[in-house]
């Protein structure tokens, strides 16, 4: 894959070299310099840093904030006749845990529960299991978090209650789909507004916990579709009412959860099982609020959402609405996936790559295995990694822990969009959305772009103006407030990307006559939705325009699977060209092969830049991976923001990388994804980078005392010209961090 160094090498004889000059501190210019800039094509416009965050005294934190390893093993109702506690607390104390989860309860009681329908487990045989473990990780001084899974009950409860179960549209109870005895509950009934209280009480009443934790519930990655009494009264499912409703249900009941762990502790709290990255179910913004422990259930890929990113993903999703908030993102040790061993160690590349992606994207570390069989597991190759992973970052806990992003472009993350926007029918599409985001993901971090993803409901002026850009990929569901909020944005200086049909939908999904943003972005629709059946269409170049560079020796450019048709406008740079037959070939030729339709929009407004492409240009991308389609995307984002960046690394290879301002200095992550199981299988084995150059520009009076390779553990050198700090990372393995202590 293309990265910036390769791809600009291509057109680097269109770039007048004054241009790839300019863009470095004249002041700072020396030989070396130049050669590199002369080698490396045009670098971007790197702006300073902001001022450094004042520093934060730690005994003022909550104790959540200052964890930063997370360990669980997962229990079985069988592990109280075979887990060896003393094996199991030695592991996760001498891993360097601050805390472990230990199950109260999933379906199961691990202590002589007295709360109705709290099953014991067969093999509890009136054993406080739950007690001696927390008992063991207290001696250890490990925090505990006391785990329960609403989710599912048994057959008992479900005679005594048959109000408790989720019901299909004829009435009949739903089971578990892997076990019968088991119904699903329903997370509107009082089986959450009793039951679950019961138990937390009993808990409080008999141990010292430091948290509760539910597992299974709220559900991630989609709505519930109930028809249960309760649920009958509702809004119909999947609508923004039903949304509502649940958003509604969902704070409520966290609320409850939190005020009953507070009964006993006033620093004690609830959270619950979250994930889905962008896809969650509770909307993030509201949830954000509330939340103080963001528990990110994304634990590894599947081939269903193979993208390498998964967990970084996540991790940009919890910086949106966390605030700096606690988040832990649950790295499975076993064999997660389409095909699952519940108790059998994943490959050792894959596991630790997604240990890398939870630090790099600023989450705390949380290595999770289910069952103890034979003692500690009859699978123990997890846990010698685990423990030498944990070991090694607790010696860069300073590091490894984010203040503020370092980012100049922020990507909208339309989480209405993700959840209810109804698919073009055109597309097939097995996932839609879900596409269209790795889509813009894979073009950003192949341009080594830097960004942030920012959630809808957190469009405020005050909290976005840090950014050149926004992009808008298919946001298609946008409120009047969020359009003015871009309006606003926009006035304030700030460029736009958005595509296809952005703001095409209003807050109640209910579609609109035009675009919402078409008085910003100078377009009107000319027509339905236009699919593709055969040969997708094409853009035509009517003139040249920095957006176009590099490309030559063509007259069109591919376009992309579906698209808007919009209104004429003057002097256009690409045009449509439509689709036509594929197949026979004979008929694959262009019936009208010049039209006024644009294929892109450009407008420049004082110092704003923006961009509208009317085809879903993003997931076209990640369906094709055409090339023509990344440099379109790669000179746009670069036009848009007007080439500026906060910081640049430039190498080869395929690598997404963060880079943070940390409580020492500044922190740059770098993730090798340059590999063949990036999107296929797990990794197996990591082909290393050659050397990757860093550049940024410090804040005035800021001085660099060394900076430091945390994997490689070793310190480089660096130098400064002015103001601007470079330094080479020679090789990544499967990571690296550069961390940069400041004075
Ligand atoms: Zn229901």
């Amino acid at each position: 894959m293309p990265n910036r160094r390769s791809f600009l090498k291509t057109s680097a004889a269109s770039l007048p070299l004054v241009t790839a000059i300019q863009t470095v501190n004249p002041a700072a210019i020396s030989v070396e310099t130049i050669a590199d800039v002369a080698i490396s094509g045009q670098a971007p416009k790197l702006i300073p840093l902001p001022a450094r965050l004042a520093p934060v005294d730690p005994s003022t934190l909550p104790w959540q904030q200052k964890i930063r390893r997370v360990g669980q093993s997962n229990m079985t109702e069988h592990d109280p006749a075979v887990m060896n506690i003393e094996d199991w607390a030695d592991y996760w104390h001498s891993a360097g845990a601050d805390i472990v989860f230990i199950s109260v309860t999933g379906i199961l009681a691990f202590y002589p529960s007295k709360v109705q329908f709290h099953r014991h487990g067969k093999f509890l045989n009136g054993r406080d299991f739950f007690g001696e473990c927390v008992a063991a990780a207290r001696k250890r001084g490990m925090r505990v978090v006391a785990r329960m899974s609403p989710d599912l009950n048994w057959g008992d409860a479900l005679d005594a209650h048959p109000e408790w179960a989720m019901r299909d549209g004829e009435g009949s109870v739903l089971l578990s789909g892997e076990d019968s005895r088991l119904f699903r509950t329903c997370m509107f009934t009082n089986y959450m507004d009793d039951y679950v209280p019961a138990i937390m009480r009993e808990i409080n009443s008999l141990y010292d916990v430091d948290c509760f934790y539910t597992n299974g519930w709220p559900p991630i990655g989609s709505l519930p579709n109930c028809h249960c009494s309760v649920c009958s009264r509702l809004p119909p499912p999947n609508t923004t009412a039903y949304w509502r409703a649940f958003n509604d249900r969902v704070l409520q009941l966290w609320n409850k959860y939190d005020a009953i762990a507070k009964e006993k502790k006033p620093d004690s709290f609830y959270f619950a099982n979250l994930g889905g990255n962008v896809r969650c179910g509770p909307n993030l913004d509201r949830l954000g609020r509330t939340a103080v422990w963001f528990q990110a259930d994304n634990q590894g890929r599947s081939s269903d959402d193979p993208a390498i990113w998964g967990c970084s993903l996540q991790g940009r999703v919890c910086n949106a609405v966390m605030d700096g908030q606690f988040a832990a993102n649950v790295s499975a040790a076993y064999s997660t996936g389409t095909v699952r061993w519940r108790n059998a160690a994943k490959n050792p590349a894959e596991a630790k790559m997604w240990l890398n992606e939870t630090l790099a994207s600023g989450m705390a570390l949380y290595y999770h295995f289910i069952g103890s069989e034979a003692g500690f597991g009859e699978d123990r190759r997890w846990q010698k990694l685990g423990s030498d992973y944990f070991q090694w970052a607790r010696r860069h806990d300073a590091h490894l822990t984010p203040r503020r992003s370092l980012a100049n472009i922020g990507v909208i993350m339309g989480q209405s969009t993700q959840l209810l926007y109804p698919v073009p029918a055109a597309a097939h599409a097995h996932d839609y959305m879900r596409e269209t985001t790795h889509g813009i993901y894979a073009a950003l971090l192949n341009g080594r772009f830097a960004f942030d993803f920012v959630h809808e409901d957190r469009l405020d002026l005050e909290r976005i103006r840090k950014y050149r850009a926004l992009l808008l990929p298919n946001i298609a569901v946008l409120s009047e407030r969020q359009c003015q909020q871009i309006r606003d944005y926009v006035r304030f200086g700030g460029s736009i990307i958005a595509s296809f049909e952005t703001g095409l939908y209003d807050e109640n999904v209910q579609r609109r006559e035009e675009f919402a943003l078409g008085d910003l972005l100078g377009i009107s629709k000319a027509g339905d939705m236009i699919g593709t059946n055969g040969n997708a269409f094409y853009a035509r170049i009517e003139r040249s325009h920095p957006i176009l560079d590099g490309f030559s020796n063509t007259n069109w450019l591919p376009g992309a699977q579906n698209r808007v048709p919009v209104k004429s406008v003057p002097d256009p740079v690409l045009t449509v060209v439509p689709g036509f037959v594929q197949y026979p070939p004979e008929l694959a030729y262009p019936p009208v092969s010049h039209t006024q339709e644009p294929a892109v929009v450009l407008r420049e407004v004082a110092s704003s830049r923006l961009a509208y492409f009317p085809g879903d240009i993003e997931r076209t991308f990640w369906l094709t991976g055409h090339g023509d389609l990344l440099r379109l995307l790669h000179n746009t984002v670069r036009w848009v923001t007007q080439d500026q960046a906060l910081v640049h690394v430039d190498g080869d290879g395929f690598l997404e990388f963060f880079a943070w301002e940390t409580a020492p200095g500044y922190a740059i992550h770098l993730l090798n994804y340059t590999n063949p199981n990036a999107h296929h299988g797990w990794l197996s084995t990591v082909y290393p980078l050659g050397p990757q150059t860093v550049n940024m520009t410090l804040p005035s009076g800021v001085k660099v005392k060394a900076v430091d390779l945390l994997r490689s553990d070793r310190r480089i050198p660096f130098r400064l010209e002015g103001s601007v700090l470079h330094f080479t990372i020679p090789r990544v393995d499967d990571y690296e961090i550069a961390a940069v202590t400041v004075v």
